[in-house]
């Protein structure tokens, strides 16, 4: 009985399927925009005061009285820009109060109104903050985690003068909030 040599055949690799990744994109036509004005566009004022930033002198005691003097005018120099730049976007809002007869103009008006609106918000509620950290200074409250009650840190804190946690607590706070609304 002769046994049969059976010769494999080899197996052909099957072809990977390239996965296409040309996907026909749609794309969109931008309709030409009406351009809105820049210069008026309300921004955010932002943290850059002209104090420059506390310089520790050596074994000095975190939040000594000269730092804590040296976050009050940094305080109340946000404060007061921002009070300007809230001041400008109300100016704007009243000066631009106009209706416009073109009704692509008046939704464009409308988008930028709601824009200025949100920003002018936000900038209250920075001022709100700004004045409760003067409270705690004055209260020699001030620096201090609100969780864990570690120093915040004067580096932190020349970033943020309104941080009320220290950088690890506001990084778990936030891991935390994305896990809830994710
Ligand atoms: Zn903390």
């Amino acid at each position: 009985m002769a046994t049969k040599k059976v010769t494999k055949i080899p197996t052909k690799k099957k072809p990977v399927k390239k996965v296409q990744s040309k996907k026909p994109v749609a794309k969109k036509k931008t309709a030409p925009k009406k351009i809105i004005k820049k210069s008026n566009v309300a921004t955010i004022a932002n943290n850059k005061s002209k104090i420059a930033p506390y310089k520790s002198k050596k074994n000095e005691k975190y939040m000594s009285a000269a730092m804590r003097k040296h976050f009050i005018a940094v305080l109340l120099l946000w404060k007061e820009h921002l009070k300007e730049e809230m001041q400008k976007t109300f100016d704007h809002l009243r000066t631009k109060g106009e209706t416009y007869a073109d009704p692509i103009d008046r939704a464009s008006q409308e988008e930028e109104f709601a824009f200025e609106l949100r920003t002018r918000d936000r900038e209250r509620k920075l001022i709100n903050k700004i004045g409760i950290s003067i409270e705690q200074i004055k209260n020699d409250e001030y620096g201090w985690c609100e969780s864990c009650g570690d120093e915040i840190g004067v580096k932190r804190l020349e970033a943020r003068p309104t941080a009320t946690h220290c950088i690890d607590c506001k990084t778990l706070d936030e891991i935390k909030e994305k896990q809830l609304s994710g």
